[in-house]
């Protein structure tokens, strides 16, 4: 999820976030606005002309992202009222994900980051459904509009409250989780276990239906299953990764002594003499004892074969700048995120003024792999190490 290679259009920011969809959501989008227009309103209110449906149709669905993309930024703003900083927004598939930047800091902050999802939900359902009784009792299109619109945020609220892990239920089951039992890890762990039992639920009763004739219907439900087991998995993995890299220093496991590029050395050379010979990545740029930059793979991609034998290291690698340092008492946590955030597989460790190690993510990769065959959760290796 924190790859960056997402696919995402970046839409607009609100309040300091910045609200991009997935390309999945086109397509959704154009499959709400189709069943809508062509399905359910011509089903519901019959007799009307095609393009009415499509006006109607159009606005619910716009109305219907809308209460998702508020659903959305409810969480992201207490998150951030709570100082956890969220700065985007992604909207995907039949929800979003707000993008905080660790675990929760306490079981009590992530109960109200959690619950006011689903209390925005239920809002807009009272609101909307409000709105259609004041539309009058005359049964027209538009009465139907809202009435749709409250329905959908009803089981908006009621979905993100099935106490599986990561849906908003799943996140309040793993706080009570973890406020009784002191352990995070634990508490996700059977929240996630929760969260694949219930997207099995979903899929034999997606089969169900598809058994039942409503083919559509049944397979929205397994493909939503299908993906909430993932995402329970992938949840938890995340959480045990935190926990193992939190108690580990960079100063543990960074390189020390690496081998550094001159800035003097043309692209050329450093591709035969460094990154084949040595078979890295990357290297740190230093002359006469100080670091200058960082030079990785990337960079030499993006410089054309041609231009190879003339430019020079310094010309093409990243000036050292406060996104490609860190201290040596960082954790490899901490060095993570820097790392996904300045979209550098690799960070210089500085103490006071010089460089003292480097690195990398494939070094980091290496130590949650160590941890993983080792065996056990976080906690366990962390004792293992003590
Ligand atoms: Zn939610």
């Amino acid at each position: 999820m924190a790859s960056g290679e997402t696919k995402s259009i970046e839409l607009f920011r609100v309040a300091g976030v910045q609200v991009e969809i997935d390309y999945s959501w086109l397509v959704i989008f154009l499959l709400v606005l189709w069943s809508l227009s062509a399905g359910y309103f011509p089903q519901e209110y019959p007799g009307r002309r095609t393009l009415d449906y499509w006006i109607v149709g159009l606005v619910a669905t716009f109305f219907f992202f809308g209460s998702v993309l508020l659903h959305e930024l409810s969480h992201a703003a207490m998150a951030n009222r709570l100082g956890e900083n969220v700065d985007r927004i992604t909207l995907f598939i039949f929800g979003g994900i707000a993008r905080l930047s660790g675990e929760p800091k306490s079981a009590n902050s992530e109960i109200k980051i959690a619950g006011v999802g689903p209390l925005t939900s239920l809002t807009l359902a009272l609101v909307f459904w409000l709105i259609s009784n004041a539309i009058g009792p005359v049964v027209s299109l538009w009465t139907g509009v809202f009435r749709y619109l409250a329905f959908i945020n009803l089981a908006l609220a009621l979905f993100n409250l099935l106490p599986g892990f990561p849906l908003d239920g799943g996140r309040l089951l793993r706080a009570v989780l973890w406020k009784r039992w002191g352990n995070l890890p634990r508490a996700t762990a059977r929240a996630a276990q929760w969260g694949s039992g219930i997207g099995w639920g979903l899929i034999g009763l997606g089969s169900l239906e598809i058994f039942g004739g409503a083919l559509v219907g049944g397979l929205w439900l397994i493909f939503i299953g299908l993906f909430l087991r993932g995402a329970a998995a992938s949840g938890y993995q995340g959480t045990v990764i935190e926990q193992a890299l939190e108690h580990v220093r960079v100063s543990d496991i960074m390189t020390r002594e690496p081998v550094t590029l001159s800035p003097e050395v043309s692209v050329g050379e450093a591709i035969e003499q460094y990154f084949l010979r040595f078979g890295y990545g990357g290297f740190p740029v230093a002359a006469d004892g100080r670091v200058l930059g960082v030079l990785s793979l990337s960079q030499v991609r993006h410089c054309q074969p041609q231009e190879r034998a003339h430019k020079k290291v310094r010309d093409i690698m990243l000036p050292l700048g406060p996104g490609l340092e860190i201290a040596p008492e960082a954790s490899a946590l901490d060095a993570m995120h820097q790392m996904n955030e300045a979209d550098s597989g690799r960070l210089v460790v500085i103490d006071g003024g010089k460089m003292v190690g480097f690195i990398t993510r494939t070094g980091v990769a290496r130590i949650i792999q160590i941890k993983a065959q080792l065996g056990g959760d976080a906690s366990s290796a962390e004792d293992a190490k003590a």
